[in-house]
């Protein structure tokens, strides 16, 4: 049985990875010779219009069953997140069953349609199986959710700190209302270009990604993202290529910064000393966006580097690793 899925599994991803090099391959051929419009059906449909008089080819044709879905990896922790592919003339037009209950916003990354889905760190454990229907054709994807084996972290920190920071009212009603809508920003082209780069020189590990925090012996929060130690001052890099949306001072997590990278995917910086960059700004992997500090609810110099998928945070350490975006 275990044998038999392996096999399955293999076969899915070399069939996953051939579909994706054609399907790219056909896609840029199909518009660089302009036999195509970009995206939109409705253009591809009036061109065929205009060409049935001198073409065989059948108006009313329904290709939407023509069309073949990957997704990586198929086993996913808790936290994590997966990378939906569909290549094939019926691709814009499939609709996709998601049993972790995420919504599914398609765009395009290397001329290939994609969508990014999160994992709630608060996902059960166990297999899931994702539905994707078009025309008559219906094709299922297994995928694992594994445990994220959270750590618990249990901090003793000064009371005047936490009461003007993590417990206020204020400051985290002001996060709510300037950081979260950001998180809904969706761009519908990857911006990413090859994987992520660690933010920050040297330095170390001090909270790894969703630690189950208590802080002087009550449950406080879980940790959206992970924390590297390191001097103040040491120049923060964007991690990758995209666009800046955020870049303010919030109380709860001091100079504040959020790159997105299309496709819903964001990256977060934290407790900066200073902010290098603007709203609306374009960044390339590598550039400086800031330096490190300890700004907001931080008891010493440190870089919080968060990422998010649609609206939960996931763990960057996969952007890093290019376990899911390998290029
Ligand atoms: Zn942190």
């Amino acid at each position: 049985m275990r044998f038999k899925r392996l096999l399955i599994t293999a076969a899915l991803c070399l069939t996953g990875m051939f579909l994706i090099v054609r399907g790219a391959q056909f896609l840029s051929d199909a518009r660089s010779s302009g036999e195509i419009a970009p995206t939109s059906a409705v253009q591809a449909g009036s061109l065929s219009g205009e060409e049935s008089a001198s073409s065989a080819v059948p108006m009313e044709e329904d290709v939407s069953g023509r069309f073949d879905a990957a997704l990586w990896p198929e086993t996913v922790k808790q936290g994590g997140f997966i990378r939906l592919v569909v290549v094939g003339e019926g691709a814009e037009t499939v609709e996709v069953e998601n049993p972790l209950g995420q919504e599914v916003r398609w765009g395009w990354h290397r001329g290939v349609r994609t969508a990014l889905l999160p994992v709630s760190w608060t996902a059960e454990t166990g297999d899931y199986v994702f539905t994707i229907r078009g025309g008559n054709r219906v094709q299922q994807l297994p995928i694992t959710v594994a445990d994220g084996e959270f750590p618990v972290q249990e901090l003793t920190i000064d009371t005047s700190l936490t009461q003007s920071t993590l417990n206020s009212d204020s400051a985290n009603a002001e996060y709510m209302e300037r950081a979260q809508p950001v998180k809904s920003e969706f761009t519908g082209n990857g911006l990413w270009k090859g994987i992520f780069l660690r933010p920050v020189d040297g330095g170390w590990r001090s909270t790894e990604f969703g630690s189950i925090r208590y802080v002087n012996g009550s449950f406080a929060e879980r940790h959206g993202g992970e924390d590297l130690a390191v001097a103040a001052g040491t120049p923060v890099y964007a991690s990758n290529s995209g666009r800046v949306l955020f870049a303010e001072y919030l109380t709860l997590t001091g100079n504040t910064v959020c790159i997105s990278h299309g496709l819903g995917l964001k990256t977060w910086y934290y407790h900066m000393n200073e902010l290098w960059v603007q709203p609306g700004q374009d960044v390339n992997k590598g550039d400086v966006i800031g330096l490190v500090g300890s700004t907001g609810f931080s008891t010493g110099a440190h870089l919080h580097f968060g990422a998010t998928v649609g609206t939960l945070w996931v763990d960057p350490e996969l952007l890093l690793s290019g376990t899911v975006l390998p290029e």
